[in-house]
């Protein structure tokens, strides 16, 4: 079973719903990894930051031998960590994660966020995570620009490391500065999209852009929740909890998490849910399987609060890009 697709800038479809990865601990990343393909998923989100991406591949791995897919069935998406961001790196780490998946090529290699930090040698720490040492919360900035980095990413799709690119936590300004200089298309945006961040007019303007929008964290405050000591989560209703998406969900005979999840793709932004069990995966890939009202959106779009949880500072970072 494939799921709807939407077609990117370099070609390629896109599955509109895929499986996200981060947060999925290691000892149960493999079966997690093949229960989402088998139960239909096969859009992989993955990253080196994430720390699972060889058991990831584990689970691609043993779907492939079982033949419930081909490696031309799967969508495979990671995403370039900021401590590689210096040209040299570029190649040498997208590589390296290549060989944990155990695959020739990722699908969409993304530059996780526009921000550059010294290299650590994956040889002392990896993944490095945002800090330059694991005892202090300073951070320690690379003098690499976007553009080399975007460009060194580029030379990964000449040698058919990656089939797409795109970006990831990116403002419209630094969208706007790729435009001027890029070979390859710019064919994907992943940013946290929920109705209490709706970015209204950025999602609307990259689409008319021709790239391609794809949501995380479309469930809100609930994933953060798994974070110890993460700032920005009090007082702040869980949207499952919220009357507006409840009330939509009972009119469509829905559950809360299908509306969220609807709300994008309904308005072809990507969506990649992490089900942890079998009813969960069945239902967030199930969304698509219904149709929202234009005033439900509406109703939805109102709740933005310009709530924003994957923020930097909100894990002790002195890094807040998004102010
Ligand atoms: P999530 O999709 O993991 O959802 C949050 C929580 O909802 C999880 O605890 C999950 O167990 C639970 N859940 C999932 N489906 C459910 C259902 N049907 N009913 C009840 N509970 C359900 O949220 P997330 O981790 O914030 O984001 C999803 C993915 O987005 C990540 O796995 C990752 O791939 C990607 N992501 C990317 C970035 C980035 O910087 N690019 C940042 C955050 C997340």
């Amino acid at each position: 079973m494939l799921s709807t697709t939407v077609k990117l800038a370099s070609g390629f479809e896109m599955p509109l719903v895929g499986y996200g990865t981060w947060k999925i601990p290691n000892n149960v990343c493999a079966d997690q990894i093949y229960n989402a393909i088998k139960a239909g998923y096969r859009l992989i989100d993955g990253a080196c930051d994430y720390g699972n991406e060889k058991e990831c591949g584990e689970g691609v791995r043993r779907a492939i031998e079982e033949g419930i897919v081909k490696r031309e069935d799967l969508f495979i998406v990671s995403k370039l960590w900021q401590t590689y961001h210096e040209k040299e790196h570029v190649e040498p780490i997208c590589k390296r994660m290549l060989a944990d998946w155990g695959i020739e090529y990722f699908d969409l290699f993304i530059m996780h966020f526009p921000v550059a930090l010294k290299f650590v040698d994956p040889a002392v720490r990896y993944p490095p995570g945002w800090t330059y040492t694991t005892d202090s919360l300073e951070l320690k900035f690379s003098d690499a620009t976007i553009q080399e980095t975007w460009q060194a990413m580029e030379a990964l799709v000449d040698k058919g490391l990656a089939r797409s690119l795109g970006v990831s936590n990116f403002s419209i300004q630094t969208l706007m500065d790729l435009q001027k200089y890029n070979r390859h298309p710019i064919s994907t945006l992943q940013i946290e999209h929920h109705p209490y961040l709706t970015q209204r007019k950025f999602v609307e303007w990259a689409q008319r852009q021709g790239i391609q929008v794809t949501a995380y964290s479309s469930f809100g405050p609930q994933g953060f929740q798994e974070i110890k000591g993460m700032d920005g989560l009090e007082g702040v209703e869980l949207l499952f909890n919220n009357k507006t998406i409840n009330a939509i969900a009972k009119k469509h005979g829905m559950t809360a998490p299908q509306v969220l999840l609807r709300w994008s793709t309904q308005r072809g932004v990507a969506v990649i849910p992490k089900g942890d069990c079998a009813e969960h995966l069945a239902q967030n890939m199930a969304n698509l399987n219904f149709k929202l009202d234009d005033e439900d959106i509406e109703a939805i779009y109102k709740l933005n609060a310009n709530l924003r949880f994957n923020d930097p500072p909100n894990y002790g970072f002195d890094c807040p890009i998004f102010a």
